[in-house]
């Protein structure tokens, strides 16, 4: 650990929030790979590119519930020779003047090289009169390989797989997959004044906000709780506590107990450790500027402030990121966007992230508004906000109609009103 000024000075050197995501980024490990059924895979990192096995479709399909006929036939009267369903496929072979009855998704009988839509013809028993004047070859035919050929490359390693891509997967005939292992995050909320919700306040007690918004962040972001706990303001138990989760955790998530206060042991914990390096420890940013962040080993320490808004707000900008790196994700971050103020805004002394709303307009532009008094201690302006919005400190105030960075919480984006 640093024991000189300068190298105390450098440690508690105010960094832009850029600066400290890049110290984070060049300590996380990568994590191991895991086979899971398509079913768990939703949220989860493809470790391995998907290759299509086979073209798919397998075979030219019908498109249409229809008669599969020969184009260049002219006549307008077919026999009906058969039927074709989805899902096996007949011997019968179309020649000019006849007609197979088929369905869609089934496959096209031999000679046959269009589909004529039911909603084209007169049907009877035993014959079909086209009233369609041209027959295109190939109409309303899906060709073999016409969504995937066989070798190509259908999802690069590091996709975040949602819905569309698990459906695409398993239409490949691929039951299970190489996913990223999910890290595994202890969480400790310290203070003697922090109860949990459910029982009785005493006086200058405050129910845990913290511990709840963080698992939840957690889970939210792909990883997996291991441990949660609440803990007092007691040196010995916290040092203990944080030892032993060392020993099983990818990440240790603290809440409070790094400000400038007598019971903030925390922070001297992490920097009296013989085998933890603390990277940082004071950000230039609102809110947030006590984040701590140390290693040991491949273990990350974050001592999140106590402020329920610092401590979810220091999580969306450096833990969700860095859990979706350490995963291999090629797109760990929210998405950020520029955005215009609606209302003139002051700026802070350090970098602020506001949380606001934006909204699309009519004519599709983003406006922004912020989502009332940003007092770090009010969850309640984050409830609402679907964006942090990015103010750089400068001399003068943001008057409205000024653009900003916002970094997007949720999509999609609602429409004002
Ligand atoms: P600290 O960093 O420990 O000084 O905490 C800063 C502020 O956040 C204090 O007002 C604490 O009471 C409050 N706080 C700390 N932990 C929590 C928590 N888990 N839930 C809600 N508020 C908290
Ligand atoms: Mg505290």
């Amino acid at each position: 650990m640093p024991i000189f000024d300068a190298d105390l000075q450098e440690l508690d050197r105010l960094r832009p929030p850029d600066e400290a995501r890049r110290i984070i980024e060049g300590r996380l490990p990568r994590l191991s790979t895991e086979r899971v059924p398509l079913l768990d895979a939703v949220g989860r990192i493809l470790a391995r590119d998907i290759v299509a096995p086979a073209d798919h479709p397998p075979f030219p399909a019908s498109t249409m519930d229809g008669f599969a006929v020969v184009a260049a036939d002219p006549s307008p009267w077919r026999e009906i020779i058969g039927s074709q369903p989805a899902g096996s496929m007949i011997e019968t072979e179309v020649h000019d003047g006849e007609a197979i009855r088929i369905m869609t998704g089934a496959p096209i009988p031999a000679g046959a090289d269009a589909v004529v839509p039911v909603e084209s013809t007169s049907p009877a028993e035993d014959h079909v009169v086209i009233h369609q004047e041209d027959v295109r070859p190939g109409a309303n035919i899906r060709p073999v390989g016409s969504d995937l050929r066989r070798g190509d490359l259908v999802l690069p390693a590091g996709s975040r797989l949602q819905p569309p891509h698990i459906g695409l997967i398993a239409s490949l005939g691929i039951a299970d997959i190489e996913v990223a292992r999910k890290p595994r995050i202890s969480i400790i909320a310290t203070g003697d004044e922090v109860i949990d919700p459910g029982t009785q306040l005493e006086p200058g007690q405050i129910y845990d906000a913290n511990r709840f918004s963080l698992a939840t962040a957690v889970i939210d972001a792909g990883a997996e709780i291991s441990w949660i706990g609440l803990a007092p303001d007691n040196r010995e138990h916290l040092q203990s506590l944080i030892e032993q989760r060392m020993e099983t955790d990818d990440i240790i998530l603290t809440s409070g107990g790094v400000s400038m206060g007598d019971m903030d042991y925390i922070k001297a914990i992490l920097f009296e450790s013989p085998d933890v390096t603390v990277h940082f420890r004071k950000l230039y940013m609102k809110p947030g500027k006590p984040l701590n962040f140390a290693t040991q080993g491949d273990t990350l320490i974050f001592g999140l402030p106590g402020n329920p808004v610092s401590s979810l707000v220091t999580f969306e900008l450096f833990l969700r990121p860095a859990i979706g790196i350490m995963s291999g994700a090629t797109e760990p971050d929210r998405p950020r966007v520029r955005v215009e103020l609606t209302v003139p805004t002051t700026p802070s002394d350090r970098i602020e992230y506001q949380r606001g709303r934006v909204v699309v307009t009519n004519d599709g532009r983003l406006h922004a508004s912020s989502t009332g008094a940003q007092q770090s201690s009010r969850l309640a302006s984050f409830v609402g906000a679907n964006a942090l919005l990015v103010i750089p400190p400068r001399d003068r105030s943001y008057a409205a109609g000024e653009m900003v960075d916002a970094l997007l919480l949720e999509t999609p984006i609602p429409t004002s009103s």
